[in-house]
């Protein structure tokens, strides 16, 4: 019985000690489930943390102006390109949007994304301190997980070159289909009025004759620059680069233009230096010198001079000038002659059979051939404009 009771004893003391090292096996495993459920928990958090400062560090890195917005419509984040474009400091966290863009077509937009479509497109003009700048706005509404509104994102976009460029094509087909209509007028009113017998009269056909063959001549320079000013636009001229010597090559072209200068009684004085050698395509070179000399002997003054100059500048580049003693081009006007069309009189440009393109074909020329073109002008000195071109064997 005794040792019935003992064995008892023993079993009941055995699974006291079993229960007890069950039990603390048990409290360690809860204690091991919850900590790698807090490590769950945080690595989760640190996931979602990394992952939303890897999303904020890629739309600071946006040249397009990233805004977010909350439910309410304050600013989760703003990147800096948006600061910069609305003036404001990013992250700009917690505030309104209207408060931190002050546009109220931006706020327009992010409330219409509450109510409305899901994605946006809207175009916005901001008006700077400097000129104009023109926004796209593409603005996205998010949604939770239960597809409940949560928020919106806009990305904003500088569409300001865009448009520019839209601007200048619009006024050169403008400006193309202006200079065709003058000449094609002309042309037109001088075969009705021979056609209605004005041929019948000697005197009359010739002065008509002589109006058509002019503005055709004029069409066909027209034509023949504006081919040649794309060509050099899109970079698709190729140069045939050679040895050139330059005094001989201005004494060629002041030859084709002694009759005109005459005409006005210019005087062409060629005062290069026989041993300066240029690295140029012949062809090309010829139309930039004859498009100054032309110049010079339309705008310069009438019974004056215009002069030719070149001079190597000692670092493998020689600097030719073209200058006419003439009334000179005032500064503003300057700025802009090289300008596709840009005149300073519009008329005696083309009185004297201008196409307002010789400039920009000299200008773009010049920079073919890796030089550049500058002018000197002014009331009492004439005008000078100066090209650079490389020396041929550096010499
Ligand atoms: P255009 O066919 O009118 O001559 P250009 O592009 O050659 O066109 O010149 C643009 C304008 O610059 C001219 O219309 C003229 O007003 C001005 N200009 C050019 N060269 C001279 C010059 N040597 N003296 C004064 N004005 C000039």
């Amino acid at each position: 019985m005794i040792a019935l009771l003992a064995l008892l004893l023993v079993l009941l003391g055995a699974s006291a000690v079993a229960w007890r090292r069950e039990r603390s096996r048990g409290r360690a495993a809860e204690i091991r489930h919850a900590e790698a459920l807090a490590a769950l928990r945080a690595g989760r958090e640190a996931g979602l943390r990394e992952q939303a400062q890897r999303a904020v560090a890629l739309f600071d890195r946006m040249v397009e102006g990233v805004v977010v917005l909350d439910a309410t419509g304050g600013v989760r984040h703003a990147n800096h390109a948006a600061g910069e474009l609305f003036g404001f400091a990013p992250p700009a966290t917690g505030r309104a949007l209207l408060e931190v863009v002050r546009h109220h077509e931006v706020a327009a937009v992010a409330a219409r994304l509450g109510r409305e479509p899901e994605v946006l497109e809207h175009e916005l003009r901001l008006e700077g301190p400097g000129p104009a700048r023109f926004l796209q706005i593409n603005a996205l509404a998010l949604r939770d997980g239960q597809g409940k509104h949560d928020g919106a994102l806009l990305v904003f976009h500088d569409v300001t070159r865009l448009r520019q460029l839209e601007a200048m094509r619009q006024e050169f087909v403008a400006n193309v289909s202006h200079e065709l209509r003058t000449p094609l007028s002309l042309i037109k009113g001088a075969v009705e009025t021979l056609l209605d017998g004005g041929k019948d009269d000697a005197v009359a056909l010739t002065r008509f004759l002589d109006i058509i063959d002019r503005h055709t001549d004029r069409l066909t320079l027209l034509i023949n620059d504006l081919l040649l000013l794309s060509t050099l636009e899109s970079g698709r001229l190729r140069l045939v680069l050679q040895p050139v010597s330059l005094r001989a090559a201005i004494q060629e072209v002041m030859d084709d233009f002694q009759l005109r200068a005459r005409a006005r009684g210019v005087e062409l004085v060629n005062d290069v230096p026989p041993a300066l050698v240029a690295e140029a395509d012949p062809d090309r070179l010829r139309q930039v010198l004859s498009n100054l000399l032309d110049n010079a002997v339309k705008y310069g003054r009438a019974e004056g001079r215009a002069t030719a100059c070149a001079r190597s500048l000692g670092d493998g580049r020689i600097e030719v000038s073209i200058s006419d003693d003439g009334p000179g081009i005032q500064p503003e006007a300057q700025a802009r002659i090289f300008e596709r069309f840009y005149r300073v009189d519009k008329a005696r440009s083309r009185d004297q059979g201008g196409t307002g393109l010789g400039l920009a074909i000299v200008k773009h020329v010049v920079q073919a051939h890796g030089g550049d073109v500058r002018v000197e002008s002014g009331p009492d000195k004439g005008t000078t404009f100066y090209f650079t071109l490389r020396q041929a064997n550096g010499k």
